[in-house]
C-alpha cells in the first residue's frame, strides 16, 4: 500500500565516553552520530528492506548531511527531508550516570528539527503512504504535530495503518489539548509500542492486564510492550500473549534500542511475518543496537540480524 512514513526530529548526537562524570570530565566525547528517535526508527525500517520515508528537516550543514546520507544508505526515501537555510541541524549531547540514567543537552527548539511543515512534496508522499509511525513526544513540537495531524487522517482514509510509540514519560504533564490528541492517536493505533510504565500512561489505568484490556476497548489492535533487558511481550486483541526473552548482550549504549525494536517489529509485520517471528527480529534489532556506541549504529540488515540471532543466546 506504500511506504512507512515517520515524521519528526532529525538530530545528531554527541556521546560522552566516561560514565558518571559531568560533561566537562566525560572526555572524550564522540560523534556526531545520526540520531533522533523518528530517524532511528525509519533507519531500522529501511535497513530491513521495508519501503520507508522520512519527513523532517536538517540545516544546510555537515550535521544534516551525516543524517541524510546515512538514511539514504539505509534505503530510506529522504526527498521529504527539507533543508533549512537559516537554522542548524538539531543536536543532542548525552552522558550516562552510574545508575544507567542519562543527561541530555538538546538543541531542538531553535534548530531545523522544529521548523518544517506541510508542503506539496510531503502531501504527495502521504497520499501514497501505507503506514504512519508517530512518536508521542512529537506532539509537543508544533511543526511535527501539524504534519502528523493531517497525515493521520489521510493515511487512515486510504486504508493505511498507524503505529504509536507513546514515548512520553509517566511524570510528563501535557497540556489538555495535547493530552486529548495523544489519547485519540492511541485509540487509532493499529500497533502500540509502549515501554515500561508508558503502557499505563497510554491506557490511563495501571496494571498490565487492566491497561491492555482498556487499550483494546479504546480501539488499539496490537500491543508490544518493551522491557529493556527483560525482553518484550506481544498482546493480541483476542487475549493472546507472547513473551519474547531478551538476547544476552553486553550493553554499551542503550539509546535507540526501543526505536530499532519498533522499526524492526513494524517492518517485519508489514512484510507479512507473524507476531512471533517479528518479535524475534525486533528483539534482535534492539539488543544488537545496544552493543555499539551511537544511537543507531547497531541497526541491522536482515542478514546481520539473522547472523545475530543464530549466534546469540536468549535469556530464559
Ligand atoms: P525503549 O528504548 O523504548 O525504552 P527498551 O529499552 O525496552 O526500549 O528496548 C527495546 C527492546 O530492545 C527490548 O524490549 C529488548 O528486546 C531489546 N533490548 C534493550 N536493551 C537490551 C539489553 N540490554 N539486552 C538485551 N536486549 C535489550
Amino acid at each position: 500500500l506504500g511506504p512507512t512514513v515517520c515524521v519528526g526530529e532529525i538530530l545528531v548526537e554527541i556521546v560522552a565516553t566516561t560514565v558518571g562524570e559531568g560533561f566537562l570530565k566525560a572526555q572524550p566525547l564522540v560523534g556526531p552520530f545520526a540520531s533522533g528517535a523518528p530517524a532511528i526508527f525509519i533507519s531500522q525500517c529501511g535497513r530491513l528492506g521495508g519501503k520507508a520515508a522520512m519527513v523532517g528537516a536538517v540545516g544546510d550543514d555537515d550535521f544534516g548531511r551525516v543524517n541524510t546520507d546515512r538514511l539514504k544508505r539505509d534505503g530510506v526515501d529522504v526527498s521529504t527531508i527539507s533543508i533549512d537555510p537559516d537554522y542548524p541541524t538539531g543536536s543532542a549531547f548525552v552522558r550516562y550516570r552510574k545508575d544507567g540514567s542519562r543527561d541530555f543537552v538538546y538543541n531542538i527548539a531553535k534548530s531545523a528539527a522544529a521548523r518544517f511543515g506541510w508542503s506539496q512534496t510531503v502531501a504527495d508522499l502521504i497520499n501514497r503512504s501505507g503506514h504512519l509511525h508517530v512518536m508521542g513526544s512529537a506532539l509537543s513540537v508544533a511543526s511535527a504535530r501539524a504534519v502528523i495531524d493531517r497525515a493521520v487522517d489521510i493515511v487512515k482514509a486510504r486504508g493505511g495503518t498507524l503505529s504509536v510509540d507513546p514515548n512520553i514519560r509517566k511524570e510528563l504533564k501535557l497540556d489538555e489539548d495535547t493530552e486529548h490528541r495523544f489519547s485519540e492517536l492511541v485509540a487509532a493505533a493499529d500497533l502500540l509500542l509502549p515501554s515500561g510504565e508508558e503502557l499505563g500512561r497510554a491506557a490511563g489505568v495501571e496494571g498490565e492486564a487492566d491497561a491492555t484490556r482498556r487499550l483494546f476497548e479504546m480501539g488499539v489492535k496490537e500491543i508490544v510492550l518493551k522491557r529493556g533487558a527483560e525482553g518484550a511481550t506481544y498482546f493480541g486483541s483476542q487475549g493472546d500473549r507472547i513473551d519474547a526473552p531478551a538476547f544476552v548482550v553486553e550493553e554499551v549504549d542503550p539509546t535507540g534500542a526501543g526505536d530499532c525494536f519498533g522499526g524492526a517489529y513494524l517492518t517485519c509485520r508489514r512484510l507479512g511475518m507473524s507476531p512471533q517471528q517479528a518479535l524475534t527480529y525486533a528483539s534482535a534489532a534492539g539488543a544488537r543496537n545496544v552493543t555499539v556506541l551511537g544511537p543507531m549504529e547497531g541497526a541491522g540488515t536482515r542478514q546481520e540480524l539473522d547472523a545475530f540471532i543464530a549466534s546469540t543466546e536468549r535469556r530464559r
